[in-house]
């Protein structure tokens, strides 16, 4: 019975494995398509800045939508970010709308701080990568203070690291803001935060989550900010879904918040929208209330 069950699952096993397969090659199918067929369009969650209850910017996430409109998450085509060339195509085009996004945001007169772009290890190959997005920044006349990039620990690994480097110092010396997302999760060392022109820690979601109970994510979120502000960096949390966490974080000194708490990954025309603004306009300034009460 022990080895009808064992080869069941092996079987089981191996049409998982299948299933993935398909659904990865699918996901790129998917996302080529909706390249060619100019359907990639950011979202844009907003960050608060947890002192003063202001909006501090948004971090820009991948969307696209499917041919029925149905609209789609990285995570669906992750694998497409292992292929040099796509993950160069997608970045290209991510980083085309956000901007574009931007010069229209900034020239209807809405004030909308910094916007952070995620950008995997692979699209840091791209040698011209900084002087690219250096060039797109001035062409359009937005000043490189406002623009953001989140990376992963991943970024540090492998042969690129060197051109990571210089790509990174660069960015860093036109005045670009450069994130380690996913803090804590991944190989980072305590070295690539000194070697590397960091300059803000984003704590994963993962030890957001249970923070209120006081257990051990609780003293890793405690620690992370020590770290990130003895070394002089910005701390930022993401995945802040309740009043709860928020209030943890703000008791202890973390700068800035992003989560479901305080919105939700929204369309360019949404964050143009009057509507958007007025709630913010009020909400600004309640948030440290709202939280402490
Ligand atoms: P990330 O950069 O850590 O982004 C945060 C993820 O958490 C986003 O998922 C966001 O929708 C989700 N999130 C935000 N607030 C909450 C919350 O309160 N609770 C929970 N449970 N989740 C929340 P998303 O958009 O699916 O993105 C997943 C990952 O894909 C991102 O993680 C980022 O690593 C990557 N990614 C997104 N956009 C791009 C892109 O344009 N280029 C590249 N290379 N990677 C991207
Ligand atoms: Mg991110
Ligand atoms: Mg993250
Ligand atoms: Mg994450």
């Amino acid at each position: 019975a022990a080895k009808a069950a064992g080869r069941g699952r092996a079987v089981h096993y191996e049409g998982n494995m299948r299933h993935d397969m398909q659904q990865r090659v699918a996901g790129v199918r998917r996302i080529k398509a909706a390249l060619a067929e100019d359907r990639v369009l950011p979202y844009y969650q907003p960050k608060i800045d947890l002192t003063t209850g202001a909006l501090y910017g948004f971090e820009a996430l991948l969307r696209w939508s499917d041919g029925d409109g149905e609209i789609q998450r990285p995570g669906v085509a992750a694998s497409a970010f292992e292929d040099a060339e796509l993950a160069a195509a997608i970045s290209t085009r991510m980083i085309g709308k956000v901007l574009e996004d931007l010069s229209a945001l900034l020239a209807a007169g809405r004030p909308v701080g910094h916007v952070a772009v995620n950008v995997s290890a692979l699209e840091f190959q791209q040698t011209d990568f900084a002087a690219r997005l250096l060039n797109d920044l001035r062409e359009r006349g937005i000043a490189a203070e406002l623009f953001q990039i989140e990376i992963t620990e991943t970024a540090f690994l492998g042969h690129g690291s060197d051109g990571v480097e210089d790509t990174l110092r660069t960015l860093s010396a036109a005045g670009i803001r450069i994130a380690l997302d996913d803090f804590g999760t991944g190989y980072a060392s305590l070295s690539h935060l000194k070697r590397f022109p960091i300059d803000t820690l984003k704590i994963d979601q993962s030890f957001i989550r249970d923070l209120a109970q006081e257990g051990e994510d609780a003293s890793i979120v405690r620690a992370v900010i020590t770290l990130g502000h003895n070394l002089g960096m910005r701390v930022v949390a993401e995945g802040i879904e309740d009043l709860r966490q928020a209030a943890y974080l703000q008791a202890q000194g973390c700068d800035i918040g992003q989560g479901y708490l305080f919105g939700m990954p929204m369309t360019a025309a949404k964050i143009g929208s009057d509507a958007f603004w007025q709630k913010f306009a009020i909400d600004t300034g309640r948030w440290p209330d709202i939280i402490a009460a």
